[in-house]
């Protein structure tokens, strides 16, 4: 009984999250060619961390939550309100802060990976992996060859200093750069 009530709680949590995501994200679309409904995105995160073997519930609602306050109007203390400060804290180091400009804000990702919570760099990993894969499949519209090419480079600096953390994703994530004959 305790282990339903449980296990209850916990798919309540998850899909709190999906529809939360959904509802923020109803509006956007993905860069590729077919405009994928945005919220395929995280759903995808999230099921590549199941399919590596997390269990951590947290993990998954941030990996749920993981681009809400970045593209959406969402404020961290919502996330706060809404999902606790376990759940927020982990998107929070997954958010780019928008003030700076893009260049900077992606020089920041590599060097805030490293210092970053277990938690942050499992979510980092599957999606960085899923969008690799994502421009894989097709290359966003106005996007030459040598901007994805340069995009696979630098998700390779994000993904070392996530390393040591998940066989699964960091083995997908290798498959990619060998065959896009990323440095290491
Ligand atoms: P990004 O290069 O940051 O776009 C990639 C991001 O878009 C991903 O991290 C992902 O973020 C999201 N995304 C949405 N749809 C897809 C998809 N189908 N496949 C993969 N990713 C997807 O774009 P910006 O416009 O922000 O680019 C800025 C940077 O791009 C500049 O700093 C510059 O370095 C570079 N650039 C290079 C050019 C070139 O020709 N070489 C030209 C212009 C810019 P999320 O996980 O949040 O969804
Ligand atoms: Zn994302």
């Amino acid at each position: 009984m305790a282990d339903n009530c449980e296990s209850e709680a916990v798919l309540a949590a998850v899909i709190k999250c999906v529809n939360f995501a959904a509802v923020k994200h109803k509006d956007q679309r993905r860069k590729d060619p077919e405009q994928t409904p945005y919220i395929n995105h995280p759903v995808g995160v999230a099921y590549l961390l199941v399919e590596s073997g997390v269990k951590d519930l947290a993990v998954l609602q941030a990996a749920l939550l993981h681009d809400t306050v970045e593209d959406t109007e969402t404020s961290h203390e919502e996330l706060v309100v809404e999902f606790g400060p376990k759940v927020a804290g982990i998107v929070a180091e997954v958010t780019d802060d928008k003030n700076l400009d893009k260049e900077e804000r992606k020089r920041l990702q590599i060097i805030n990976a490293r210092s970053a919570s277990r938690e942050a760099k499992l979510v980092k990993l599957a999606d960085k992996l899923y969008n690799l894969r994502d421009l894989e499949r097709s290359v966003p519209q106005g996007w030459t060859q040598e901007r994805v090419e340069e995009y696979f480079q630098w998700a390779a600096k994000v993904v070392a200093g996530c390393r040591g953390n998940s066989e699964f994703l960091e083995g997908e994530l290798d498959k990619l750069f060998v065959k896009w004959k990323v440095n290491l």
